[in-house]
């Protein structure tokens, strides 16, 4: 299990969240994926026994940094681990990695999903700078309420390509977003519930 210190991952009893990455990698989308805090941690993961089978051919050097191959891992075990939480919490889904990429399997998005709707008693944080295909996979779909779905922006330009495409996926914004739910908003994330 993975607590993580993000502030915006806490319940609202105080107590930590997890991080969860079912799905592991993904490619440069943006500006913004310039400061991608992911791709030397999934580097150094690599080299580490116990993660790296998991991290393992993710990312490769290039002029000296570690950079995304786009080279997807599904981990069957994460997969299920939020069914043997017992405690309710909030919990960031893929913090290393884009669940909506455009390289990730549709089944490994029905499975995904299928663990966050067997677990209600937690809310699950999805990020994204991929609203569109979020959008493609989620219309038609039931409705899963305690899954947000939120979108990163990093500057006034995506903002204003993402923000509408997050809105017309669900058209209400829920909760205690990571951060404020707003048009205007010229960076950072928004969020919105993806139950209605
Ligand atoms: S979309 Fe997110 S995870 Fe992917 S490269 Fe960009 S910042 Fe990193």
């Amino acid at each position: 299990m993975t607590t993580t210190s993000i502030e915006w991952v806490r319940g609202d009893d105080g107590m930590r969240g997890n991080s969860w990455n079912p799905i592991v990698n993904c490619s440069v989308k943006s500006p913004g994926c310039t400061n991608c805090y992911a791709m030397p941690i999934a580097a150094r993961l690599a080299r580490i026994g116990a993660t790296r089978a998991k991290y393992e051919g993710t990312t490769r050097r290039v002029n000296g940094n570690d950079v995304w191959t786009g080279h997807l891992n599904l981990d069957e075990k994460v997969l299920l681990a939020p069914l043997r939480w017992r405690k309710p919490r909030r919990v960031f889904v893929n913090s290393m990695g884009d669940l909506f990429h455009e390289g990730v399997a549709t089944s490994w998005l029905d499975r995904t999903f299928e663990v966050m709707r067997d677990c209600p008693r937690h809310t699950f944080m999805v990020l994204t700078k991929r609203p569109d295909v979020a959008r493609g996979y989620l219309l038609g779909k039931p409705v899963v309420r305690n899954v947000w779905l939120g979108v990163s922006t990093e500057n006034q330009q995506t903002a204003e390509e993402r923000i509408p495409v997050l809105f017309a996926t669900r058209p209400r914004c829920g909760g205690s977003a990571p951060s404020r739910c707003s048009r205007r908003s010229i960076s950072g994330s928004i969020c919105s519930s993806i139950g209605s």
